[in-house]
Order: C-alpha cells, then sequence, then structure tokens
C-alpha cells in the first residue's frame, strides 16, 4: 500500500499552490506534502518567537508583484485568497536611496500592485493547503535526502532518520535534490534524483538536469533585527538604486511594523561569493551579522529616529536564503512533467513571466496542476 498517488517535496508557493489548484480542479487523489521547515512558506516564511507569540517577521520576500495578463487558472488559485483577506493589495511606501544617500520615492519594483499575504507572507501557503481541507498528509520538519525509484513508485528517505514516504507519482518545488550545489552546501555525495534515475533512462529527465546544472543561485544574507520604535509611519521598503547595492552589498531595508509597538527590520544582505560548505557557513554567518550592523548607521542617515533605534535594536540573527531568484537557465515548461520517471518540477526556476519571481512560482503549479489532471490516475 502506498502512502500518496503524489508526492509533493517542499510548502512554498509553488508546492501549495499544486494542491490548492489540483482541489480546486476536482483531483481526488492521495497527496503527500513534505517540507523540511517547520511550517509552509518557504522562501515566504515568517519568523516567529517563542518569547513574542505576537510577533510576525517575514524574513524572504515580503511581498511579490505579478504582471497582467495573469492566465485564468492563476486568477481562480488567487481569488479565495483575496476573499479571505490572506492576499492583500499593499498600502505602505517604498522609497529609493542612492549611493550618495539621497532619496527618493516610491521606487524599485515594487512599484506595481504590490501584493502581501496577511496578516503576515506564510498566511499565503497557509490559505493555499486549508483549501485542500485536511484531504492530504503534512509532513513537516522533514527534510529529504534520498530518492530512489522502485519499479512504478517513488520511495522518498529522509537526512539522518529511518523515516520514509512512498508515492506513484513525485513533484520537487524546491529544486534541491535536483542541483548539484546540495554537493557542496551540504556536503552530499551526490544529486539525489540523478542517482535515483541514472542517465539514459528517461531523455526528459536528463535534460532536466542538465539545465538546472546550469543555473546559478543567488544567496542571500538576510539580518533580522528588532527595533524599540513604532514604525507605522516608516516606509515599508527602502530599495538601494544597483550603484548603491554595488556599493553596500545591499538590496533593501525591510519595516515591518509589530503589534507590541516595536518593529521588525530585515535587511536583505547581498552574497560576496565565497563558497558555502558545511563548515564555512557559521563563520559566514557571524561575519555578515557583523558586517551588516556596522553598516546600517550609514545607510539610515536619512532616518534619524530609525538610525538611533538601531542602535539598541536586539538582532534576531542572519537567515542564509539559498536559491533565491535563480539567475538564469530557467527550465523550460515543456520538461515540466517527465512520465517515463513520473516526476514532476515546479517553482521559480521554470521559464516563463516571473522567472526567479514568486509569480513564477504561482504560474508554475498552475501549469503543472492543469497537466497532472490530464494524466491517467
Ligand atoms: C530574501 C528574499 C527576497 C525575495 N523577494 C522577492 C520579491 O520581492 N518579489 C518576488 O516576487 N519574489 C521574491 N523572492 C523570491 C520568492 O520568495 C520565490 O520566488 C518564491 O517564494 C519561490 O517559491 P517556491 O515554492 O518556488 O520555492 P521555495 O519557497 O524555496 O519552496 C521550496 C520548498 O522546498 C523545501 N525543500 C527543498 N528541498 C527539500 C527537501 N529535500 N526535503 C524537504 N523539503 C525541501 C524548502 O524547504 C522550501 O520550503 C524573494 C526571495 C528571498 C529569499
Amino acid at each position: 500500500m502506498l502512502d500518496a498517488d503524489l508526492v509533493v517535496i517542499g510548502a512554498g508557493l509553488a508546492g501549495c499552490s499544486l494542491i490548492a489548484r489540483l482541489r480546486q480542479l476536482n483531483w481526488t487523489g492521495r497527496i503527500a506534502i513534505v517540507e523540511a521547515g517547520r511550517g509552509p512558506g518557504g522562501r515566504t516564511a515568517t519568523r516567529r518567537r517563542r518569547k513574542r507569540p505576537e510577533w510576525r517577521l517575514d524574513h524572504g520576500a515580503p511581498g511579490f508583484h505579478m504582471v497582467d495578463p495573469l492566465p485564468e487558472g492563476l486568477k481562480a488559485l488567487l481569488a479565495p485568497l483575496r476573499e479571505n483577506g490572506s492576499l492583500q493589495q499593499a498600502n505602505r511606501d517604498v522609497i529609493t536611496l542612492a549611493e550618495d544617500g539621497s532619496i527618493s520615492g516610491p521606487g524599485g519594483p515594487a512599484l506595481v500592485d504590490w501584493l502581501e499575504g496577511q496578516p503576515s507572507m506564510a498566511s499565503l501557503c497557509e490559505a493555499l493547503l486549508a483549501m485542500d481541507e485536511g484531504h492530504s498528509t503534512q509532513h513537516f520538519g522533514r527534510r529529504i535526502r534520498t530518492l530512489q525509484r522502485i519499479r512504478t513508485h517513488w520511495c522518498l528517505c529522509e537526512e539522518g532518520s529511518d523515516w520514509q514516504l512512498r508515492g506513484t507519482r513525485m513533484v520537487l518545488s524546491g529544486s534541491l535534490l535536483a542541483h548539484p550545489r546540495s554537493l557542496a552546501m551540504l556536503g552530499w555525495q551526490v544529486v539525489p534524483l540523478r542517482e535515483a534515475v541514472p542517465e539514459g533512462q528517461d531523455p526528459d529527465l536528463d535534460q532536466v538536469l542538465e539545465t538546472l546544472a546550469r543555473s546559478r543561485a543567488e544567496v542571500r544574507w538576510n539580518l533580522m533585527l528588532d527595533l524599540p520604535l513604532n514604525g507605522e509611519k516608516l516606509p515599508r521598503q527602502i530599495w538601494l538604486t544597483p550603484e548603491a547595492q554595488a556599493q553596500w552589498r545591499v538590496e533593501r531595508l525591510v519595516l515591518q511594523p509589530q503589534a507590541d509597538n516595536r518593529t521588525g527590520l530585515v535587511v536583505h544582505g547581498l552574497d560576496s561569493g565565497v563558497p558555502i560548505t558545511p563548515e564555512s557557513q557559521p563563520v559566514l554567518l557571524r561575519q555578515e551579522e557583523k558586517r551588516l550592523r556596522q553598516q546600517l548607521p550609514e545607510l539610515l542617515n536619512p532616518w534619524p529616529e530609525l538610525q538611533s533605534a538601531c542602535e539598541q535594536a536586539e538582532s534576531l540573527g542572519v537567515m542564509r536564503w539559498g536559491a533565491s531568484q535563480p539567475l538564469d537557465h530557467p527550465l523550460a515548461r515543456s520538461l515540466q512533467w517527465c512520465d517515463a520517471s513520473a516526476v514532476g518540477f515546479c517553482g521559480d526556476y521554470i521559464d516563463g513571466p516571473g522567472f526567479g519571481r514568486a509569480e513564477g512560482a504561482l504560474r508554475s503549479a498552475v501549469d503543472l496542476a492543469e497537466l497532472l489532471v490530464t494524466l491517467t490516475p
């Protein structure tokens, strides 16, 4: 007896949207979703704090925009989220900061129709999973490390335990299990999907793995601070111009007022290109925290109130995001489903409008759901 007809790896926007859209299309198969993180969200996750339960800090994508025309399937997917208020139009300012310290606003790519999850970004994935009405099984805090293709089904094994899951079809929403970056970053010996289906068995899958191996992903170092300041009147985002980004190695500052009258600040730090390995990561995290904190007084010159709040800020640490915004070599939409190996792909690494952004994750999930419902059970 298999655990599921479809196993989805990853509960980010793409994985959760795939499940929600499949259910909207009346797909009745058994679905299991497995996620390494403690809850849904992926790169739209929200940081919670044990000692301050009212805190919600969007430490990955703080929102997103989409470019019309949107496919009907995507509009249908988002309609219930707009209706229940978990997806809303943002209404706070976006300011641009130049390398000479001058500000102008609003600016940045966030100008057009900026959308946010409410009350936080993780609410989007939570609301998408809720559309499944409890029909799928959800496995959080489990990182899949080994994949095996056994005759007509997939067997997925967790890292560091003997927990496993079996399913007829499998979808990877994150690209980690199919991308060689896992070798250096996590110290894995093989690319799990390549090991599961040896070269030559499925030409489509060979093409997928070749494309993904060529794609690079940007790394981010996001510093999170708790500021003793009510940020309601401050801009929501401060985007640096390209010249300012090069000067400070910071993309933007995101301010999120909290229910306890304090404000969360996320400094989106850009990468220096130093290779990340299990050994170098702890050192890099400390270096990035120090660097970003040291730069803040200069960056915040135009906002003296914010500047002085930062001096008394409590650090909530640095989050290293991998695979944020894949830079090149998108995966062709025609390769989203490899029938011979019964494996599919969705996420922001799929080609199309919104590639590398939240919109791409949503669109690719809708496309894959519409394809999966046409397959024989
Ligand atoms: C700091 C930052 C800022 C961003 N800003 C913006 C923005 O302003 N606008 C915008 O449009 N986009 C932005 N993005 C990009 C946006 O967040 C992503 O495009 C989108 O969230 C991708 O969703 P996804 O489902 O494709 O991938 P993910 O959210 O990465 O989901 C993949 C999931 O798979 C899980 N997973 C992977 N491998 C395994 C495994 N082996 N076992 C179990 N689980 C696994 C991961 O834990 C993850 O939760 C930003 C991203 C970051 C990091």
